[in-house]
């Protein structure tokens, strides 16, 4: 981790160069501009600007909806060497990391979470709310999830979404889970089924990846949640993704998923990736992107930058994130680290003074080897080929 290293949110339209002119990417929408519509340094000319101005690309919304996300437990079931929970590798070489401390959502910290986001709601002037059930797994505690969802209600819950290891989410608990409101479930890859089951393994030994296939093919079958997919790519398993978007379309429905690739990077336990980020890389996002496409599945559009609604204020005016036990975190990739907390649900946020050096963003938090300028031409590249790809196959208007 590297303290300190806050960046004040940056909210900004992204121009990428595609294969017919440039893409601008602003809050308002997507735009597409020949060279002509820019000056020598990128900047948009005066007729330009006033052209995507009439059409609402460059207004900027202010956030709507506060953002919540809460640890249900702080314990997983699984071992990931790479988990940015684990305070250690496993000494013996095995699948049982070290993890931050056990927590466990109860009811009590249930009504001092709801009681802190109806008064940081209340200041901002929101009255909707959009849910992440976090972990850990959350669903190693089940409770916490349906009383949190069901208690929700009552504060204007809009969206509810969960980050979850998928091996323990059966369809009988996903429709009670459903009942309640909620939509979207976030679930892991590790590359093919042979890297993934040796990555992604659980802390009492054994692969996942059938395991995970079987529960999102039958929960995206029973009830109206989404299936999320996140691949990991490292040096570890890249040689098998293309393999990996072909098994997950035989396994999945691609019409009820979205499916995104990112390189996994270090937290800083000894967990390196010795894949750079290079014009090769790309082309291989390109690839998986395209065939992902093809086969159904729905790849997230690229965006403006947007910040992340807890995380890029220092105030928490907009999201918190919460560990189990009630305690502030400013993102979730420090949540339930000793040294890390920003405050409590029952007195709220430290001081300022008191959190300098606390307050990161999930993006700093990942430790990535490459020069940051080398980074964003890497997403400029990639997104850029995606729009590109999607424009030629009538799939997206602009
Ligand atoms: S499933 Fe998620 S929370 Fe559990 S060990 Fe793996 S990365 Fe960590």
């Amino acid at each position: 981790m590297n303290k300190g290293r806050h960046r004040e949110a940056e909210v900004g339209p992204r121009m990428l160069r595609g294969e017919h002119g440039w893409w601008f990417l602003g809050p308002g929408g997507i735009a597409r501009l020949k060279n002509e519509h820019l000056t020598a340094t990128r900047a948009l000319r005066p007729a330009a600007e006033r052209h995507l101005s009439e059409q609402g690309l460059l207004s900027t919304r202010g956030y709507q909806n506060y953002s919540l996300t809460v640890l249900t437990s702080t314990n997983c079931n699984l071992g990931c060497a790479y988990c940015f929970q684990n305070v250690d590798q496993d000494a013996a070489g095995g699948s049982r990391p070290p993890r931050i401390a056990y927590s466990r959502l109860t009811s009590d910290t249930i009504t001092s979470v709801l009681d802190f986001t109806g008064r940081r709601m209340a200041e901002s002037g929101m009255d909707r709310l959009v849910l992440m059930l976090f972990g850990g797994e959350p669903l190693l505690n089940p409770q916490g999830c349906r009383e949190l969802l069901a208690r929700a209600a009552d504060y204007g819950l809009l969206r509810a979404s969960m980050t979850s290891n998928g091996t323990l989410l059966t369809p009988p608990l996903a429709r009670q889970l459903a009942d309640l409101g909620l939509r979207d479930v976030q679930v892991t890859f590790d590359g093919d089924r042979p890297e993934h089951d040796r990555i992604r393994v659980r802390r009492s030994g054994g692969g996942t990846f059938d395991a995970i296939v079987a529960n999102m093919a039958q929960v995206t079958a029973v009830t109206p949640i989404r299936c999320d997919i996140r691949v990991n790519v490292s040096h570890h398993n890249f040689e098998g993704i293309d393999a990996l978007v072909e098994r997950l379309a035989d396994g999945l429905d691609p019409a009820r998923c979205s499916l995104h690739f990112a390189r996994v990077g270090d937290v800083g336990i000894g967990y390196g990736n010795q894949l750079k980020f290079s014009t090769e890389l790309a082309g291989r996002f390109t690839r998986w992107q395209r065939r992902a496409v093809d086969l159904g599945f729905t790849v997230p559009r690229p965006r403006a930058h947007r910040p992340c609604q807890a995380c890029s204020f220092k105030d928490g005016k907009y999201g918190a994130v919460v560990n189990a036990d009630g305690t502030l975190f400013s993102c979730w990739e420090t949540a339930g680290k000793p040294g890390w907390q920003v405050g409590t649900v029952r007195d709220g946020y430290l001081p300022a003074g008191q959190t300098e050096g606390r307050w990161i963003t999930c993006e700093e938090s990942y430790q990535y080897a490459d020069e940051i300028t080398v980074l964003a031409e890497f997403h400029d590249t990639v997104d850029a080929a995606l729009l590109d790809y999607l424009s030629s196959t009538g799939r997206l208007r602009a």
